[in-house]
């Protein structure tokens, strides 16, 4: 991705140019839902409404055996768990209501929506958790067809999921991607995905792969390793950073003014490279090793 929204004239074939001085340019902007744009786990939030226990231990022994693809647990136990047969649609919506969200989603997105001088973004959700869930907790934030969630086939007499129509997750993410630059007329490198977990590993290899940006929300070793830029924050709104800083290529005073225009003060920010460097006490040689000193050999 260039580090420019307004380069080199070359950069300009198949842009839609404003005026001569202005380069409008388009970027895809996807992000994960749990934990990216939420602090806790859907499906941990359905299990706690629903009554079932034990559901991260559900989900870890899913994930030992390979069978679901990192992010599909909860579409595969609302599936074919016992405990969750009793799932119904308007369970989801509750559970997407008693999400806890980061702050300032909301600005985030309208953001997004603005654009700025020479970059505009389509801004869409892709999640493996179900899309009920996401659209009820983003509901009046973010309308539903910019949210790709896991699709479930309900029946219509019972109201039980009978069958997983498509889920967002592993690859099923690329997939959304793929649709979506085709759909937008986006080029690869005008991709960028925001995740926080082992799910969006695969997604974030792809776009990274393909000359797109990829931005890491938490501290997972595996992801922060892969994502171009990560960045901690209880809000939402803190991923304008890495895109205007990195991408766009604005500078500290002019991302600070940006914050205020919309109400918010970019209160801390603090830039590191952290070494996680861990120190043990070397064991004592044995001393009743005889000879070793005296050789003179190594
Ligand atoms: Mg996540």
């Amino acid at each position: 991705m260039p580090s420019d929204c307004t380069t080199s004239p070359q950069d300009q074939q198949g842009e839609t140019v404003a005026d001569n001085s202005l380069i409008n340019k388009h970027l895809l902007v996807a992000s994960d839902f749990d934990q990216t744009l939420s602090f806790n786990d859907s499906g941990a939030v359905l299990s706690d409404l629903i009554g079932v226990p034990h559901f991260h231990e559900k989900v870890a022994g899913l994930a030992r055996s390979n069978l679901v693809q990192q992010g599909g647990e909860l579409a595969y136990l609302i599936r074919h768990d016992p405990e969750f047969r009793g799932v119904r649609r308007h369970d989801l919506a509750e559970a997407g209501r008693r999400v806890r969200l980061k702050k300032d989603i909301g600005a985030f997105v309208s953001f997004l929506e603005r654009g700025i001088e020479g970059c505009r973004f389509s801004f869409f959700v892709v999640s493996a958790a179900p899309k009920e869930v996401i659209c009820s907790a983003l509901d009046g934030i973010l309308p539903p067809e910019r949210i790709f969630g896991t699709e479930l086939d309900y029946d219509p007499r019972s109201g039980e999921v009978r069958a997983i129509a498509r889920v967002a997750a592993g690859y099923g993410k690329v997939s959304v991607l793929e649709e979506l630059e085709e759909r937008l007329g986006t080029p690869p490198e005008r991709t960028l995905y925001v995740g926080d977990g082992s799910s969006d590993v695969h997604v974030m290899l792809h776009v990274n792969n393909r000359d797109g940006f990829t931005i890491a929300v938490s501290e997972n070793k595996l992801l922060a390793r892969i994502a171009k830029s990560t960045v901690l924050s209880d809000s939402a709104f803190a991923v304008v950073v890495p895109i205007l800083e990195q991408i766009v290529g604005w500078r500290r005073a002019q991302i600070r003014e940006l914050f205020e225009s919309y109400g918010l003060t970019l209160h801390g920010w603090e830039k590191s490279r952290t070494d996680r460097v861990t120190i043990q006490e070397v064991a004592p040689e044995p001393k009743d090793v005889v000879g070793c000193e005296a050789s003179g050999n190594d």
